[in-house]
């Protein structure tokens, strides 16, 4: 099924439900206990299982991802259960050494101690390298910040082919741009805090699979830990899936423009975006994305440069994270991520193109 008929059929999920007079959002319920004179039956018993507006959510989830869904209460809640849910003491996993750096602290603070052998590897190593030994190897596509990427069907081969599993994190692209479960990917994880809820305000995360048994596990993993989302967000976010492919459209022309003038321009090194025919990654991205993202990188000479563009530029907000309505930047070398000082990720947002493009120049100007 095509992008296009996916989001369709999301925009509609609770059409076939709907009684005359009932709200075409979903209502925000947002209760602990369900009326239980008997347990036959009862989709609701106890908030900490499952929760009506949660449902609603998974659902539009289940319908881009064409696979089940397990909410949680922010990206790395669904990391957490990924990898807590897929391995055990004594077994290695293979992490991106480039990749969202909160990843591998989780995995060096707590699966480490637990016997866990942590491996780390570029992203652009993982098309070489040899996987034996792994039982998970995790990784994201393009990489976070460097937008490196890696061929993930290759990646599932290999991963298989040793008694792997390989777990994706597709927060940089979202459902709608690349399908790593179409690709082999065992389970998806991704922080729906970013692209999809959209608008800054909420966390949010989900695994993904197509394995019942175990998906079984990571939603027993949800209830027996307590990683539970809230109502209200998982409401929140089922307003801003509504937008997401509107969002992803218009980020992603915008991104390819600015991307293309940004290579001309003299101020700028080591520009980074999987759309330019020039980038490392861009063939591997033209085969398995189905577009090139809202995401580049690119070097300023210093870090005095790129912290007085940032300043300057008038509609870049300088926030940590990406994918919300507003164009974002930051130097990244400021959480100690290994990229030159003047390194900046750049997440583009909704505004029309041409004011942010005069802006983005304006402040590069001396
Ligand atoms: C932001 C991010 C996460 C974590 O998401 P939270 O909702 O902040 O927990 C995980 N992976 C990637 C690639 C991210 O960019």
């Amino acid at each position: 099924m095509t992008a296009d008929r996916r989001f369709a059929d999301m925009l509609h999920h609770r059409a076939e439900r709907l009684g005359r007079g009932d709200s075409i959002s979903p209502p925000l319920i947002s209760a602990t206990t369900y009326h239980l004179p008997g347990l036959e039956n009862a989709q609701f018993t106890y908030g900490r299982a499952a929760m009506p507006t949660w449902a609603e959510v998974e659902e539009q989830l289940a319908i881009l991802e064409g696979a089940t869904v397990v909410g949680f209460p922010s990206g790395m809640a669904a990391i957490a259960a990924a990898l807590f849910c897929s391995l055990q003491a004594w077994q290695e996993v293979i992490l991106p050494a480039d990749g969202y750096y909160t990843t591998r602290l989780l995995a060096d603070r707590f699966l480490a101690p637990m016997g866990v052998k942590v491996r780390l590897l570029n992203t652009r190593d993982y098309d070489e390298a040899d996987f034996t030994g792994a039982s998970v190897v995790f990784l994201e596509s393009p990489s976070n910040p460097g937008l490196d990427c890696c061929d993930i069907a290759l990646a599932a081969r290999k991963a298989h082919a040793v008694g792997a599993k390989l777990i994706v994190d597709n927060t940089t692209m979202t459902a709608l741009l690349q399908r790593p479960l179409d690709l082999g990917a065992d389970l998806v994880v991704a922080a729906d805090t970013k692209a999809p809820a959209g608008h800054s305000d909420v966390l949010y995360g989900h695994v993904s699979g197509r394995d019942a048994g175990l998906m079984a596990r990571v939603a027993e993993w949800r209830k027996l830990s307590g990683s539970v989302p809230g109502a209200f967000e998982a409401w929140l976010l089922h307003r801003g899936l509504e937008t997401l492919e509107v969002r992803l459209s218009r980020m992603c022309s915008s991104a390819q423009t600015i991307a293309e003038r940004l290579a001309d321009h003299p101020r700028i090194r080591a520009l980074r975006y999987p759309g330019l025919p020039s980038d490392p990654s861009h063939a591997i991205a033209k085969r398995q994305m189905s577009g090139f993202g809202f995401l580049m990188s690119f070097e300023l000479e210093s870090e005095e440069r790129a912290e007085d563009f940032l300043t300057r530029c008038a509609y870049l907000t300088q926030t940590t994270s990406f994918g919300g309505t507003h164009s974002a930047g930051e130097r990244r070398a400021r959480w100690g991520d290994a990229v030159a000082p003047g390194f900046i990720r750049f997440s583009v947002g909704v505004e029309p193109v041409e004011p942010l493009w005069d802006a983005i120049e304006a402040a590069l100007r001396d």
